[in-house]
């Protein structure tokens, strides 16, 4: 047998696979297709690598919508602090930023990726870049290797398999996994885009008439056909040339994914309360009153006290207002309209982007056939599965990739633990539990 684990893929959850399986005492070669490791966790973040975050663990698992109750588990093995205090150790301290957001104080990616790079030297794995797995070898229910695209099999006692989903396949991930999963009898979710920008048909979109614009604080919603919000989320946004994207987008995008499948018409509504501090009534108060104080202003100069201006001139077209109009001509009833649409302007949109273009894959190999405390396969012996190409999916924010360092180090550690038992003649069995 050529080593006890082989793991394939270089980004967060196998690195840190690599890492746990290295602590064990484990002979561990780490296969990477391409050149270098960590190339999407090196540009998540804004390129300053978006490490973990710093929220409670249920607030976690708030935010990662795809089947973030699964990690409860494995976060009670090693969770956020522990990745804090692991990327500590390696000389990597974290800094904390907005909405718990944790990132390297050296504000460089790679220092991170440095960092892991050089705790796998230190624990001897054997590293191979450029070397496509091409398959997994099974036999007699027991995974026993990989064979690798140029043809060579490797055999090992146990395989993770840390290949991702299929989002920005220039980094990497192109869905290798899911054949191997689906051949060792896993069932593969349905893929779909995930923290993805929105597409609208709109004429305003179509038109350009909002694109480059940033809205920042308002809650975007989804709404049912009833009106109803799906889900709100209250960030910032930004109109583009084809649709909406920004974080309230971003994290919107999920649910217009799965209300376009039950949308006969091909649309989903959705809103912008561009003032969510304020009720309509207030604000209609406040626009009458300095229509009143100012009747000579410019109704978009009122207007633009409390909206950025081109989308305060956007909203009093919608409500039938001449932006030019003095504020003392304008009625009451217009004023109320103006006020309903910096509360609520609905629009339509129409899909998202695609799948290669989404920040992360949603479905994935399914978590009822996986072992929540080790990563270990119900399916087959030897096998486990971290990372992205789970059916778990997060907000982007750093609960994706705490999502792949978590399930990563689990998998890593617990098959270590099996093949060693196996080498050792032990009955070691998948499922095993790890401890921290
Ligand atoms: C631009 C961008 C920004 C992001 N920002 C954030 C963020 O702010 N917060 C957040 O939580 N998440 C973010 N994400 C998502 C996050 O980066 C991913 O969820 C995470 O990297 C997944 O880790 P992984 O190890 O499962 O897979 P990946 O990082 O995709 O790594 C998989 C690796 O496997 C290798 N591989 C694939 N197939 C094979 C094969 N056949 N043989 C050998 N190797 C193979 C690939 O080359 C790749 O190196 C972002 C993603 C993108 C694209």
């Amino acid at each position: 047998m050529g080593y006890d684990v082989i793991i394939i893929g270089g980004g967060p959850s196998g690195l840190m696979a690599a890492i746990g399986a290295g602590e064990e005492g484990a002979k561990v070669l780490l296969l990477e297709k391409g050149t270098k490791l960590g190339r999407k966790l090196a540009i998540s973040g804004g390129g300053r690598c978006n490490v973990t975050n710093r929220l409670p663990v249920d607030e976690m698992v708030r935010h990662i919508p795809g089947n973030g109750r699964f990690l409860y588990s494995a976060f009670s093995v090693f969770n956020n602090e522990d990745i804090i205090r692991f990327f500590e150790r390696l000389g990597v301290p974290l800094k904390e930023e907005d909405h718990g957001r944790m990132f390297p104080k050296s504000d460089s990616a790679q220092s991170v990726v440095d960092a892991l790079v050089r705790e796998l030297s230190r624990l001897g794995v054997d590293v191979r870049l450029e070397s496509p797995v091409a398959d997994v070898l099974y036999e007699q229910g027991k995974t026993v290797g990989v064979t690798l695209k140029s043809g060579e099999t490797i055999h090992a006692r146990a395989v993770v398999v840390a290949v991702g989903g299929k989002s920005v396949p220039q980094t990497g991930s192109t869905g290798d996994g899911y054949p191997w999963a689906e051949k060792a009898g896993h069932t593969v979710t349905e893929l779909f885009p995930t923290e993805v920008p929105i597409v609208s048909h709109e004429p305003f979109i179509k038109e350009r008439t909002l694109q480059g614009l940033s809205l920042r604080d308002v809650a975007l919603s989804v709404l049912k056909p009833n009106g109803k919000p799906i889900i709100t989320h209250r960030m910032d946004m930004l109109f583009t040339h084809f649709g909406i994207s920004g974080p309230a987008a971003l994290r919107c995008s999920q649910f217009v994914v799965k209300a376009l499948k039950k949308a006969a018409d091909g649309a989903v509504k959705m809103s912008i309360d561009a003032l969510p501090d304020v009720t309509q009534e207030e604000l209609f108060q406040q626009f009458a009153k300095l229509c009143k104080e100012e009747p000579k202003k410019a109704m978009k100069t009122i207007a633009k006290t409390v909206l950025p201006e081109r989308y305060a001139v956007f909203l009093l077209e919608r409500a039938g207002i001449d932006p030019h109009a003095s504020a003392g001509t304008v009625g009451h009833e217009a004023l109320r309209a103006f006020a309903r649409q910096c509360k609520q302007f609905t629009f339509y949109v129409h899909g998202t982007l695609p799948l290669e273009k989404a920040f992360v894959t949603g479905g994935g190999v399914s978590v009822k056939e996986i072992e929540p405390k080790t990563m270990a396969s119900k399916c087959m012996a030897g096998l486990y599965f971290c990372g992205e190409i789970l059916d778990i999916h997060g907000y982007t924010g750093g609960y994706n990739i705490t999502a792949a360092l978590v399930t990563g180090r689990l998998a890593g550690v617990n098959a270590a633990r099996y093949a060693l038992a196996e080498k050792n003649g032990a009955s070691g069995s998948a499922g095993q539990t790890a401890t921290n």
